[in-house]
């Protein structure tokens, strides 16, 4: 196999490509990989910057065996849709790679799946670091984003308010279902950041997140960054038998593979999703069916939140089944999946 210097594969793998169908990097202000840093032209009056950073580390984040193609967008895609979440437009990213050997075909694919996305997002990329690590050692990847929103505009976590309808893009669980399996599913593996609705939702949508961790979990972290924000005691009131199944999982049902609950924890806690979920007012529940259909993606209105009258229920995602009644025993699964690097499973 051959192998190659960190300069060979910044020159050769790095610099041309880098550079392909973005107009970014065609502005005379702007500089490329291959000086001490980077520079990026002035944005356009009245806009700010996004910056969001994700990091995949081998063994936690994916298999050893992955499709390298699949890899490089993933890395890409999970910081991309941190960007949609905040309603910016992707502009320039970097990349560090912590590797212990380099691997020519591997990478060859491996940069294929991330300058495929890179260029339909017009995204470049900038810069970045390549280190050797120890062999044997698990490579990582981290990307830095940068996008741009206009001020004042972006779209927060905090934002929630009393009344306002919980939404959710696209379906939920399939690439859960799929880890649990350890198969491929093409979402897992290729996930769509939800750019264009993230833009199409500002000044629509009070509050946004991407869902990663899963559901249960990010849409808590909406609402707790709501109620400090606000000081209000808000709470979610979530219908589990609104939430869009992927088709994979909607089959399994089908199949009698799982029963209906099964295939519900894992689209209320499944993570990898990398939908959009959203507060926006009842008022707008038009503009969002129809910005649904303009967009071609799916939103479902899966709950609300109001104003918690117990303590009890303060910043806490509360879940009823089809016949109205609070599932206790629901909230608790869900809980007890969420995700924490540092919990030790
Ligand atoms: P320095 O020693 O100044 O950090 P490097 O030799 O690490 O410079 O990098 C040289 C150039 O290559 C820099 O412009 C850097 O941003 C770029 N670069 C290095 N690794 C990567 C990478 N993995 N992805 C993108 N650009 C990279
Ligand atoms: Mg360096």
């Amino acid at each position: 196999m051959a192998s190659l210097t960190e300069f060979d594969f910044i020159d050769r793998f790095l610099k041309q490509q880098a550079a392909q169908g973005q107009p970014l990097l065609a502005h005379p202000a702007s500089l490329g990989i291959g000086d001490d840093a980077a520079l990026i032209p002035p944005l356009a009056a009245g806009e700010q910057l996004a910056v969001t950073s994700d990091m995949l580390v081998e063994g936690r984040h994916y298999w050893p065996h992955v499709d390298p193609a699949a890899l490089g967008h993933k890395v890409l895609a999970v910081n991309l849709s941190d960007l949609a979440a905040m309603g910016a437009q992707p502009l320039a990213f970097t990349l560090s790679a912590g590797l212990s050997r380099i691997d020519d075909a591997w990478l060859t694919a491996f940069l294929q799946g991330l300058f495929a996305l890179a260029r339909q997002h017009q995204c470049a990329l900038v810069g970045g670091d390549t280190v050797g690590i120890p062999s044997g050692a698990p490579a990582v990847f981290s990307v830095t984003a940068w996008g741009s929103v206009p001020v004042g505009q972006a779209l927060r976590r905090s934002g929630l308010q009393g009344g306002d309808d919980v939404w959710v893009s696209g379906h939920l669980g399939d690439p859960a279902y799929a880890v649990s399996e350890r198969r491929c599913d093409l979402k897992l593996d290729r996930p769509e950041p939800r750019l264009q609705l993230g833009v199409a939702l500002r000044g629509v949508a009070h509050a946004a997140i991407d869902v990663s961790d899963g559901l249960h979990a990010d849409l808590g972290h909406m609402l707790r960054a709501s109620c400090t924000a606000s000081g209000q005691s808000l709470c979610a009131e979530m219908d589990s038998s609104t939430l869009p199944l992927g088709p994979v999982l909607q089959k399994a049902v089908a199949d009698q593979r799982l029963t209906a609950k099964e295939a519900l924890l894992f689209a209320g806690n499944g993570g990898d999703d990398y939908e959009l979920c959203f507060g926006a007012a009842a008022h707008h529940r038009e503009t969002i069916e129809k910005l649904a259909h303009d967009l071609g993606c799916e939103l479902t209105r899966i709950g609300k939140i109001t104003e918690a009258t117990q303590a009890a229920t303060c910043a806490q995602v509360v879940w009823r089944d089809r016949k109205g009644e609070v599932d206790t025993a629901w909230s608790a699964r869900l809980e007890r999946r969420s995700y924490d690097h540092f919990k030790g499973s």
